[in-house]
Order: C-alpha cells, then structure tokens, then sequence
C-alpha cells in the first residue's frame, strides 16, 4: 500500500496548550512545522475550568507572553470576565485570571495556526516513534503515513490511553468524548521510555435556566481591565463582564457523598492513576476535610455561545444518580439539570526525569516533550513547557545553545526544574510557595525579565525589545529621583497623611521614607510631589513596588547571588559517579538518573545530600 512520506524540520504531537505553543514559536523561528491532532475541531481545547490563569498561573501566562508566546493574547481576544486576585496581599502573589469563552478561545488559537507561515496542521492519530541509534527521526500515523523530521514534540495531554469513568461507566475515550489514542504508549515504552499513570477530574456542566442566582453571592470581574498580554492596548479589553457565582455545599451534599462512598471510584479501586493532591474532587474534599461543614462552589459561565456552567469546586466521578442528587443539595442548585455529568480521566504519560532542562529526552536525541505528558497539570503549566519545548527543539534544528530560565528568573524556570529534578508521584501543578524567590518573579515585571531572552531567541521583534529598555531606563531614573527626593512638611502633606490614617509628621522626610509606609504609595503622594513628571501606569506600578519591597528585594537579590554561585559550578555532561570514590550509594543512584547540568541542581535531587556535594565539588576539583 503506497503511503505518504513527508520532510519537515518539526512534528509537533499534540494541538493542545503546549502543542499550540511549541509549533507557533518554532513555525515564527522560520522552520518547517507538521501539528498533529486527533481532531482540528479540539485545537486549543479547555476540557476543565473555562479560566485561564489565576494564582501562580497568571504568572506563567505573563512570562509566557513575554517570551513571545500566543496564550496571554488569546485569553484577551478571548475572554469574558478579568480579576485581578490577591489585591489585598503582596505584588509577589498578585494574580490575573480570565474567564473565557471557551469555544471562541479554540477558535481564535486554531485561526493564528491555520494563518502561520511554515506551519501545517494535520488531523492524525500519531502510532509510533521513528527512532535509530537513539536518535528520533520522525513518527508515523495511523494510516502509515510517514513524516521525517529533524526534531520532535511530544504534547500528547490527557489522551494516551485515555480512559474516562463515572460511577460504574468506564469508556476508553478522551475529554470530551474525543477519540482516546491507544498505540504511541506502547511505541515509547518500546524505546525505553518510563511511563506513569495519572488521573484528573472535571466537575458537571449544568444548564444556567435551571439555576436560583439569588441564593448566590455574584462574583463580578474588576472594574477596570488588565490584560495578560505586554502587546495587547489595555483599551482594547475594558468590554462589559458577565458574572460568576459563589455558593456553597452543605451538610445535605456531604451526606449523600459518604452514603455512597462504595460506589465511587475512586474509593472502589477503579480508578488506578493519581490525581492531583491540589484540585481534589468533592469525594476526596469531604472525606479528607470532614471538619468542615460546607466547601466554596463557583458556578462560571463556560461562554456566551452556551448555557452551560462549570460547577467549579465539585469535580467528581461518581454515579450519574449520585451526581443528580449531590449537585442538588447546593443552594440555588435544587432544580439544575446537568448537561454533562462529572467524570475523572485516566491517562499515560511520563516520568520527567527523564527530560533535561532543555526538555530533550537525555536517552533520545532530538525527541522533545511538554505539557500534561511531562506529568505536570493546568493549561498554562502546559503552554509554558509547550513553548520552552518549541524554543529549545528549533534551538537544536538551528544548532544554537539552548534557552535554559533558572529558578531565579522565572516561574517557567521553577515548574521545568522541579519536573526534571524532583520525583514527582501525583499530577504537578504550580503554587507561588514552589518559587523561593517569588518576590522578584512577580506577574508584573515579567517583560523586564524575561524580552531580553525572547528577543534573542527571535520571538520577540527589535521593537518590544526596545520597548522595555525604554521602560527600564524610565523606571530607574524615577527611582533616583524619588530617593533622593526630599519633602518639606507641609499642610497638603499633613493632609494625605491624616486621610491616610498615617503618622503625622514633625519635620520634613524623604519622598522614599514615606512610600515605605504601609497605609501610603507612590501614586498617594503625587499631590505633594512636585517634581513628578506624568509616567505611564506600568512604570510607576514598578516604582512604587521597588520602592516600598526595596529592602525585602535586596534580601532575595542576596541570596540569588549565592544560588547563582551554585548554578554557575558546571557538571560534565559524562560524568562518571561511579568513580567518585566517597560518594554514597543513594546519591549515586539518583545522580546518574537525575545527570544533573550543575552543583546547584545536583544539590535539589532528595537523596543527596550536603556531604555528596562537598565530595562532587573536590572531585571535580572545585572546578
Ligand atoms: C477531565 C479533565 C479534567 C481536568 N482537570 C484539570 C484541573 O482540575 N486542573 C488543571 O489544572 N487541569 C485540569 N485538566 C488538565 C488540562 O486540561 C490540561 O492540563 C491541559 O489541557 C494540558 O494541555 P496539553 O497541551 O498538555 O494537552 P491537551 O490539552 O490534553 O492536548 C493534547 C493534544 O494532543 C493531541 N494528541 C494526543 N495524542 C495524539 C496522537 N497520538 N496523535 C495526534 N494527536 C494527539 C490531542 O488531539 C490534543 O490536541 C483537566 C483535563 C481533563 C481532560
């Protein structure tokens, strides 16, 4: 049977959050691009929450777009509602989060695809590797169909081996009743390649006529629009919101759940994989947490085309009748009728060890990988391993050093260390607590971060670039001025300090001193600030915050130089452990499956401790 044969510098396996990303940013680096998917129509696709960002994951859409990645502009082309969260707390732990409408998102994502130059997009089911001399040179689909390439990406989500179940009902398909794939598992495990078992789980979608909304709190978006994209003219998202809604389980709810504890499940053994210790389903919520008497439910639109609405906060995979019944007990939810029942997803992916920082596989040369298949969770976890994969997969076909972000430069640099350096068991989902030095990775300084890098890559033009260096100089220079700016007192200033609820003066002070203060900031002083020339918002958000954190800034800055000391001691890449004579067994056994790239990373692996490292540094000679 004569098949086709086809040459492209990359395949990309996967149109999900991070194949959109690793094939986007490899097709704008000028080469020749092949995206697979099960289904065109599923391009982009948001199987769970219709949100993108939040906590934590607000920052990875930010670097994502500073990078030169699609995801934060898509979400503002995209999205319905906007919240900035954690207003009340730190900047480090500010977080933009967008309600979107889901069906529009896929759309939009899969219209800049089907628009990019070098970039084709193919619905195939993709069977087996093409591997020679641990060397990838391609794949080939279900029809036989061959693709050679000089790279590949692997992004295959939730549908190795999908297997979808609720109550007693368990169905090899994928989200959303899409095909499962059911042969790449076997081709990788054929080329040696460890797989894991992991679970997810996704809440009822219910049909909003059906729902009381004045027996919930409304949860409406923020008066005034950011968006997630350093691109996008924040006048171009401030549209009219709709609402999402707060309301609550009850004792009812947590009764019907532990009379029928028997028949679900994730209690009965059916379900094999691990789920997510932090997106627990009502089950595990009542049986783990059953202290507490009621757990917060969201009810959020899932678009503007639809009347279905994602119960968030009730995921669940038990029985249909049970579902019914539960989901009836909430308040305002006693007449809903469900659209689509609850269910968990069982799927193959893999153990992240075996990925370098690059996300190449260290025993498959030119094999890249990102996204839910490297074990982590969450669309914007996906995007940004999508798009590192996509940078250091072209990288590799350019024969150009790989983009490698520590974990003092990024949340992106975070989430890919800890996925190649830590044994992970259980789905891995970003939280600000993984990142040590989080006060200077906030969302709101990720262009200062991180252009530079996008701009050498090639994914970020001269003139965004030039942008931020402009921003930058702006930033510095106010600072100067505000440090040493000087304000007499005054009555205005004795004012805004009274209406502020802050100590009154008795002489004059710095400018600084007083943006220091708790109840004041830079914007609250403009009156008594004479000298101050009008500056954009971003730069003086960027003021304020150096200013008022200068001294907790200082700190982290101290201790990034110490961790850079330690990342900047190289480890040969063929090291051979077993010739260091006092090194421990364990350490040796984890070195040489972790092979990590430096003394830094070496000293995160568990299992080898301070005194292995000491004899590493004098066996590499303190080199
Ligand atoms: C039911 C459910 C519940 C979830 N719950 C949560 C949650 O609570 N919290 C959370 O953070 N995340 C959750 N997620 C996960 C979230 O959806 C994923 O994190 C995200 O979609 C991962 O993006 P990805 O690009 O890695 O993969 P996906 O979005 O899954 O995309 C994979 C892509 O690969 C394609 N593909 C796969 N195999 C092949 C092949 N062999 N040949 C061709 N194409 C192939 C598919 O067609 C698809 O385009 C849930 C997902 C599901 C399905």
């Amino acid at each position: 049977m004569p098949v086709i044969k086809e040459y492209y510098d990359i395949a990309v396996i996967g149109a999900g959050h991070a194949g959109c990303e690793a094939a986007l940013a490899s097709a704008r680096l000028g080469l020749s691009i092949i995206i697979f998917t099960v289904n065109v129509d599923s391009i982009a696709l948001m199987p769970c929450n219709p949100n993108i960002g939040g906590t934590s994951k607000g920052h990875l859409v930010k670097e994502i777009d500073a990078l030169g990645g699609e995801m934060g502009k898509n979400i503002d082309r995209t999205f319905i509602q906007s919240k900035m969260l954690n207003k009340s707390k730190g900047p480090a732990v500010h977080s933009l989060r967008a309600q979107a409408d889901k069906s529009e998102y896929s759309r939009s994502m899969r219209r800049v695809l089907e628009n990019t130059e070098h970039l084709t997009v193919k619905q195939a089911e993709v069977t087996e590797l093409i591997v020679e001399h641990g060397v990838c040179k391609g794949v080939k689909t279900l029809s036989g169909a061959t693709y050679y390439c000089k790279t590949v990406i692997l992004c295959t989500g939730v549908y190795l081996n999908a297997r979808c179940i609720f109550g007693e009902i368990s169905n090899n398909i994928g989200p959303n009743g899409l095909q499962a794939v059911t042969h790449l598992t076997d081709s990788l495990k054929a080329h040696g390649v460890e797989m894991f078992r992991f679970k997810t789980g996704t809440p009822a979608r219910v049909d909003k006529r059906t729902i009381n909304f004045d027996k919930m709190e409304e949860q409406k978006g923020d008066e005034r629009v950011i968006p997630f994209s350093f691109s996008t003219d924040p006048k171009n998202v401030q549209i009219d919101q709709v609402s999402c809604w707060l309301t609550y389980t009850n004792e009812k709810t947590h009764e019907i759940i532990r009379k029928n504890l028997h028949r679900s499940p994730l209690y009965s053994g059916m379900i094999h994989g691990t789920g997510p210790r932090y997106c627990l389903s009502i089950e595990d919520k009542v049986i783990k947490f059953s202290d507490k008497n009621r757990h917060q439910v969201f009810l959020e639109p899932e678009g503007l085309y639809t009347n279905e609405m994602y119960v968030g906060g009730m995921s669940s995979s038990m029985p249909e009748d049970v579902q019914d019944a539960m989901y009836r007990t909430v308040s305002g939810m006693e007449n809903v009728k469900i659209v689509k029942n609850a269910y968990a997803i069982e799927y193959d992916c893999i153990n992240p060890v075996q990925l370098s920082s690059a996300l190449e596989f260290k025993k498959i040369k030119g094999l890249f990988s990102g996204g839910q298949f490297n074990g982590s969770s969450g669309y914007e976890e996906a995007a940004a391993q999508g798009l590192m994969a996509g940078i250091n997969a072209s990288m590799k076909v350019l024969g150009r050093n790989s983009l490698i972000l520590d974990r003092s430069e990024a949340y992106i640099g975070v989430l890919i260390d800890d996925l190649v350096t830590k044994e992970i068991h259980e789905p891995y989902r970003m939280m600000t607590s993984r990142a040590e030095y989080r006060l200077l990775l906030r969302q709101d300084n990720a262009d200062l971060r991180l252009r530079k890098y996008g701009y050498q890559i090639g994914l970020v033009s001269a003139k965004q670039y030039h942008d931020v260096f402009l921003k930058e100089k702006l930033i510095q220079k106010e600072i100067d001025r505000v440090e040493h700016t000087y304000l007499r007192i005054s009555e205005d200033l004795q004012k805004i300090l009274q209406e502020k609820n802050s100590m009154l003066l008795n002489s004059g002070s710095s400018l600084a001193e007083l943006i220091k203060r708790p109840e004041l900031d830079y914007m609250s002083l403009s009156a008594v600030d004479l000298c101050r020339s009008y500056l954009p918002q971003n730069v003086q958000e960027q003021v304020n915050i150096n200013i008022k954190y200068d001294g907790y800034i200082k700190r982290q800055l101290k201790q990034v130089e110490q961790f850079k000391k330690m990342e900047a001691k190289k480890i040969p890449e063929y090291i051979d452990y077993d010739q260091i004579g006092n090194l421990r067994i364990e350490a040796k056994q984890k070195l040489k499956i972790y092979r990590p790239m430096n003394i830094g990373q070496a000293s995160r692996i568990s299992g080898v401790s301070p005194a292995d490292i000491s004899v590493i540094l004098v066996y590499l000679g303190g080199k």
